[in-house]
């Protein structure tokens, strides 16, 4: 079993200011909704956060094409919206709202939002991931003036323009692919000279007459005033350098867990992900955890969703013990 935080206990009748929910759900993603689903249809009436993203990352993904039951893929925004109306017609409920502060020190537990205070009998935490930056110069200072790190929201911008790609996981080449419906020209641009990403996409961008690969190199620097100009370039075996013509860098180097604001609240792995057991409890009893803020091996629309689901009949479980 989980080593269990020191909460004291459930306290019905203290002197209550915020919101009182049974259930609350931090984040909107497959994880999060999932989640609200299932505590839905247990008549807990849980209220989802929905946090600076709703439907989360997936929701930015253009095509999902390995969520069972989409024979022909699924848009990642229609998803979203499937997954939320699903969880709402069983009584969930959507805030739109970022949490910023937790204690879950004492129950009632209490997290604050921009808007609110909520008082949470149980608390299921999907918070998700965000990409990683690389940085290097002028990276956050071109960023929306050419660089990127969602294809899906400013592909559109590109249309007929030379793009660059970091990144050889699955992300980089599902959306260099995604950049060739706009692009003229996509160079991805990876660190090795073997990809990470899977079998199928790999061979669809190896094949794609759009796409071209730098391989053992490293973007140094993003090149600039007003918009991306050029990147600058090192192969990391040879360490030449080289300068790169560019309209836009995307940027796909893995995710970090937006975990920020449980640091000493619950316990965390070394990379920052939330440490749960099989029966997805996090260190302090009442609060559950799902999806890719729990999950540094998986990160499918699909396991999230499974994560999410199995932390809410755990809150479940543990609310009808509560009252037992
Ligand atoms: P990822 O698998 O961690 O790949 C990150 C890539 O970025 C790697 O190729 C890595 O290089 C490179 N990288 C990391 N730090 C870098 C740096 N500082 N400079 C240059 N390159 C750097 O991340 P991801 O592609 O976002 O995928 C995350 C998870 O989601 C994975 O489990 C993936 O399978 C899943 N996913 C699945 C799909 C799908 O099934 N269609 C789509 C998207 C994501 P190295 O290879 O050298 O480490």
């Amino acid at each position: 079993m989980f080593n269990l935080g020191s909460v004291s206990a459930p306290s019905k009748t203290s002197n209550e200011n915020g919101k009182h929910v049974k259930v609350l759900v931090i984040g909107s993603g497959p994880a999060g909704y999932a989640a609200a689903l299932y505590a839905a249809r247990a008549e807990l009436e849980p209220v989802v956060l929905t946090g600076m993203q709703l439907g989360g990352q997936a929701a930015l993904t253009y095509t999902i094409e390995n969520y069972p039951g989409f024979p022909k893929g699924v848009g990642g925004p229609e998803l979203g919206e499937l997954f939320q109306k699903q969880a709402e017609h069983f009584g969930a409920s959507t805030e739109f709202d970022l949490a910023n502060a937790v204690d879950f020190s004492q129950r009632p537990f209490k997290v604050l939002t921009d808007n609110a205070e909520y008082l949470a009998d149980s608390v299921i935490v999907s918070t998700g991931a965000s990409p990683n930056h690389l940085n290097i110069p002028n990276e956050e200072e071109l960023t929306g003036k050419g660089v990127s790190y969602c294809a899906t929201c400013d592909g559109w911008f590109f249309k007929d323009k030379k793009v660059v790609v970091v990144g050889g996981g699955d992300s980089a080449l599902e959306e260099a692919l995604f950049l060739t419906r706009y692009a003229s020209e996509v160079t991805i641009v990876h660190r090795r000279d073997e990809l990470r990403a899977g079998a199928i996409l790999q061979n669809r961008a190896r094949a794609h007459a759009k796409i071209k690969f730098i391989w053992d190199t490293v973007v140094t620097k993003v090149v600039g005033e007003d918009k991306v100009e050029s990147v600058k370039l090192k192969n990391v075996k040879t360490g030449e350098e080289s300068v790169l013509q560019t309209d836009g860098v995307f940027i796909f180097i893995g995710h970090t867990p937006n975990t920020q604001i449980f640091e000493g609240k619950l316990e965390l792995d070394d990379l920052g992900y939330i440490k749960v057991n099989n029966m997805m409890e996090t260190s302090v009893e009442g609060v559950f955890a799902g999806g890719e803020v729990a999950d540094p091996h998986f990160r499918q629309v699909v396991t999230s969703a499974g994560m999410g689901a199995a932390a809410a009949i755990q809150a479940t479980r543990y609310l009808e013990a509560q009252e037992a």
